[in-house]
């Protein structure tokens, strides 16, 4: 297996320096050069696997032997330990035709903490066997940074600095990321938006004098790793529920910010795995909505919402998908994102329209429906209480499913991160023990301006000191 970027200027390279790259050096993605389908006996056999030998599985096809297996192995036992259910990702019923995975029982208490405790192992693993100091660079909208920095803090030849946007992550997510004392964490505070950080970020991984220089390696979802540490849980969840319903088909509803986790998805299904529908759930950041409604890819106005980490207006990962939507044609792919740099805009043809449509579903939660939806599964049958964007994926589901095929529904986050939301729907909940914890630590970060020559220059003394 070799790695390529979607816009055709780098490759091919294998498995760990696709890794290190992070961003493509020609501003693109990277990709798999083609996606290993698995033949159906092989996921038969996989039904019965543990989470852990799912992953190894299905890693085989895309590490080329890069990494010894009895490593791999000891690193997917070292990530998944931390999880507080055997299961790693179990599934939950909440109707005949809806099944809940959630996603969120790692240390940072969102789904973040599969791909990013794993990538913290990895990278330190790189880090020794290549005698690497390793810069990690990366913006969040408040579950990544969390996660990430949960991966490596203390971690020996590794440094990490997270930016995120000032006082628009909640409270938890904020004092998860800020409360970590090891030396090797800096957090900026960015007076702006999400996509300002992600902005930021992509223009310091685009200066390839300075990422080199600086040893910069990138934790977000542009880094190709992240993307297929996810397409685990989709084939895991598959077998779960086949097992509970004799389901041969499902749909899954995926609450989506950047693209990347639904992407995870999208990547599955071409492996084999038979998903009808995939249903993009956004809140009122909708872009992705709009592109799936009308064939329109244009960033609209930004708003802040019940389910912060999925307000996101520019999705980076859009891009791996309209590689493979016009075909594996990387000049068109730079062609597009050029465009898209120059106008703001992408628009496609009715053609290449109808077959997004045909692969993905989209719907946008407003607030109060979220709520609602938060307010309607508390109070039925057992009671479940939702975090914010887990009410979008399953209010997402309810509006696009219904004839029949189950849907998993994506729980990416537990309440207790989004309590700001959860109060307004006039519920009270008990923090668990590592959340409320969090509450008495003294916090550490720097408020710096949405610059890049500011944020140039922190760097430089963080990973130079
Ligand atoms: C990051 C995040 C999302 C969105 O995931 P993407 O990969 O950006 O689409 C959804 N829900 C929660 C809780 C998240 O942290």
């Amino acid at each position: 297996m070799r790695y390529i970027s979607t816009r055709g200027k780098v490759g091919k390279i294998g498995f760990v320096d696709a890794f290190l790259m992070g961003l493509g050096d020609d501003g693109g993605l990277l990709v798999p050069e083609e996606i290993p389908v698995v033949p159906a006996a092989k996921l038969k056999e996989w039904e019965t696997l543990s989470y852990k030998e799912l992953m190894l599985n299905i890693f085989s096809y895309y590490t080329n032997d890069e990494i010894p297996q009895d490593d791999l192995k000891a690193m997917a036992e070292a990530s998944y330990s931390t999880f507080r259910d055997p299961e790693v990702t179990p599934v939950r019923k909440l109707s005949d035709s809806l099944y809940l995975l959630e996603l969120f029982h790692g240390p940072t208490f969102a789904f973040k903490d599969i791909a990013l405790q794993f990538m913290g192992q990895l990278y330190a693993y790189v880090a020794a066997k290549r005698n690497l100091q390793i810069h990690i660079l990366g913006a969040t909208s408040g579950d990544t940074g969390a996660s990430a920095i949960e991966g490596v803090r203390g971690k020996e030849g590794i440094k990490i600095c997270i930016l995120h946007p000032h006082q628009k992550v909640s409270k938890v997510q904020e004092l998860q990321m800020t409360t970590v004392q090891d030396d090797n964490v800096l957090n900026l505070s960015v007076h702006g938006n999400f996509d300002d950080c992600q902005g930021l970020i992509k223009e310091l991984f685009a200066d390839l004098d300075f990422k080199a220089r600086n040893r910069l390696c990138a934790i977000n979802s542009i880094n190709f790793v992240r993307i297929l540490a996810q397409t685990v849980y989709y084939f895991y969840a598959y077998f779960q529920v086949k097992k509970q319903t004799g389901a041969e088909t499902v749909d899954f509803s995926v609450p989506t910010g950047n693209f990347g986790d639904i992407f995870a998805g999208y990547l599955a299904k071409r492996m084999g795995l038979p998903v009808r529908k995939l249903i993009i759930a956004t809140n009122e950041n909708n872009i992705l909505e709009r592109f799936i409604r009308g064939g329109l890819y244009k960033p609209g106005d930004f708003k802040t919402t019940y389910s912060p980490s999925m307000d996101i207006q520019v999705a980076s990962n859009f891009e791996r998908y309209l590689y493979y939507l016009f075909g594996e044609n990387p000049a068109k792919v730079a062609e597009l994102m050029e465009g898209f740099k120059r106008e703001g805009k992408i628009e496609v043809g009715s053609d290449i329209l109808s077959r997004a449509q045909s692969e993905f579903d989209a719907y946008g939660v407003d607030g109060d429906e979220c709520l609602a939806t938060i307010k309607k599964y508390y109070a039925q049958g057992q009671g479940y209480l939702l975090d914010p964007h887990s009410s979008c994926g399953v209010a997402a589901a309810e509006r696009c499913g219904g004839d029949g095929v189950v849907c998993i529904s994506l729980a990416t986050a537990h309440p207790a991160k989004f309590d700001e939301a959860i109060r307004l729907c006039g519920i009270e909940q008990t923090f668990p023990d590592a959340i409320a914890k969090l509450f008495d630590k003294p916090q550490r970060q720097k408020v710096v301006n949405a610059s890049l020559e500011e944020v140039a220059r922190e760097l430089e003394t963080f990973y130079n000191a």
